[in-house]
């Protein structure tokens, strides 16, 4: 039977759009299918260390996302230790503050700049593979199913891949930490270091400028453990970083809230017949 194009790929995240631009660079016709609808706006990711930018280098990519953000070349961990990173042996001394918007922006318009397909609104749903390929059922926003055929698929859809549920792939590991708010907001006062971090017995806080104005705060309150989904307060977020760092820095103005849970987890192997796991669907940590 012969397929659609020569690999699908599940998931426009950094994983996949890297790999969509690579595959499409050596001449391998491939296809990106991504849940969302519309481009990325997350700023999950906020750190883009040095071996990354290499890695984005190598594609001719760094520079664009190096003018993107905020280059921090030395760090004060816990009021303690501080980390040189600027005698690092690369081009990029530094860890690159930047939203992971940016990055996924850049990864999109070189994929599809060498001709990558890339699908939004459509969300894999099934997937069964024969010795020639792999047949993946996707749904659109609208509820229609069909069915396309690829040689393979890759599933890079993120750690909660439906790719791996439907390989039978296991995912052992375990959760690290419980109840991490996450706050972006604005603060009346700029903290003293580009990246402030620091902890005391009831828990931690950690503040790193995103360069228009706006801050992520990660903050963990050892007395406040709750699921998930459990709203945060700004409130609770002021107090302890209040706690932790001395001041809330006056912050006001929260565009997102949110709560979640680290895991560390990986996969025992990354490919089962035609089709791989990459990125987070593969290993978290
Ligand atoms: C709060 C937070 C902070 C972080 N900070 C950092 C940091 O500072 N530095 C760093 O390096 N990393 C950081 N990370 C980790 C980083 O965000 C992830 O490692 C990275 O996004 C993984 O990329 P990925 O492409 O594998 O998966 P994802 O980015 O999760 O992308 C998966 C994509 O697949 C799509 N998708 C899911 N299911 C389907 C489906 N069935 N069909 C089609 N599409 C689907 C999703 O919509 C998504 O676009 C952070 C993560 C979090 C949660």
């Amino acid at each position: 039977m012969s397929v659609d194009t020569a690999v699908m790929i599940a998931g426009a995240g950094p994983a996949g759009l890297l790999l969509a631009g690579d595959l499409a660079a050596a001449g391998v016709a491939c296809s990106v299918v991504e849940r969302r609808a519309t481009e990325s706006n997350l700023t999950r990711a906020f750190a883009v260390h040095a071996r990354t930018l290499e890695l984005l280098d190598a594609r001719g990519l760094a520079d664009e996302l190096v003018a993107t953000g905020s280059p921090v070349y030395s760090l004060r961990l816990f009021d303690r230790v501080r980390i040189d990173l600027s005698s690092l042996p690369t081009r990029f001394p530094f860890v690159l503050i930047t939203p992971q918007y940016h990055t996924e922006n850049l990864l999109e318009q070189r994929a599809r700049r060498l001709g990558a397909e890339l699908i939004r609104g459509a969300t894999v749903v099934g997937v069964r593979q024969d010795v020639d390929g792999v047949d993946v059922d996707v749904t659109t926003e609208d509820g229609a199913v069909s069915t396309r055929r690829c040689a393979y698929l890759v599933g890079a859809d993120g750690v909660h891949s439906t790719v791996r549920r439907a390989l039978g792939v296991a995912f052992p590991g375990h959760s690290a930490v419980q109840s991490v708010m996450l706050a972006d907001v604005r603060l009346r006062t700029a903290p003293p270091e580009v990246l402030l971090v620091d902890a005391v017995a009831a828990g931690f806080a950690f503040i790193v400028p995103f360069g228009d104005g706006w801050y992520r705060v990660v903050a963990w309150d050892r007395r406040r453990q709750l699921p998930d989904d459990a709203p945060v307060e700004l409130e609770e977020v002021r107090e302890i970083t209040r706690l932790a760092l001395g001041t809330d820095f006056g912050m006001y103005d929260a565009r997102w809230l949110s709560r979640f849970h680290s895991d560390e987890r990986q996969i025992d192997r990354h490919r089962v017949g035609r089709v791989f796991l990459a990125g987070d669907a593969a290993h978290v940590h």
